[in-house]
């Protein structure tokens, strides 16, 4: 605590609001709501929380060296070994993962609304193009093609092309090359186009 309490709650008669305010919104409360488990990523539900309650580590306890560290849902990012990762806000800064996704409302990766006008279910539909939702969003935003459980989409021809990109940029020349295969590309081109404009 800062200066003392009784200064400040004693207040104007007159206005005693004001001395209210000051009471009940001490400026250190921002950072204690903003808590988040250094090891899995949890947010802490109230101040004061001193456990995480899903793994049991002590809130500002770095991971232990077994821990499995937590990943952002929206960029994808895994936290270092401290549990923490650079703020996209300012330069030098650590931040846990909690502060990291509020920092995405004014850092988005991408044009979301945007992409969730083409969601259908858990695919994505654009034009006569139909891939997973998560595998089209994750490739967007990292470049990376993760397949999960899925074995038939090694077959699909969006996956093809987007590998083909991945390898060779977006004018490829390949042996063999196929028109399906060039119409699938620039198919995924135009999205990472149009999905990339709302990136900040
Ligand atoms: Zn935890
Ligand atoms: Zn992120």
């Amino acid at each position: 605590m800062s200066a003392s309490p009784k200064d400040s709650a004693g207040g104007d008669p007159e206005h005693p609001d004001v001395a209210e305010f000051r009471v009940r919104v001490p400026a250190p409360r921002r950072g204690v709501i903003a808590l988040s488990c250094l090891e899995c990523g949890t947010l802490a539900l109230r101040d004061g929380a001193t456990f995480c309650r899903r793994c049991g580590l002590a809130y500002g306890d770095g991971p232990r060296a077994t821990a499995e560290l937590p990943s952002c849902p929206n960029c994808y990012l895994t936290v270092d070994e401290d549990g923490r990762t650079a703020s996209l806000e300012r330069p030098g800064l650590r931040v846990d993962l909690g502060q990291h996704m509020r920092e995405h409302d004014r850092h988005p990766v991408g044009d979301d609304d945007w992409l969730e006008t083409l969601r259908e279910g858990d695919r994505l539909r654009w034009g006569r193009w139909s891939a997973p939702f998560d595998t089209i969003r994750r490739y967007l935003v990292t470049g990376q093609i993760d397949a999960g459980r899925n074995r038939q989409l090694a077959h699909d021809l969006i996956v093809t092309a987007m590998t083909q990109l991945r390898r060779w940029g977006p004018e490829p020349v390949i042996l063999g090359d196929q028109p399906e295969w060039r119409a699938a590309r620039a198919a995924i081109s135009e999205l990472m186009e149009r999905y990339a404009a709302g990136r900040r």
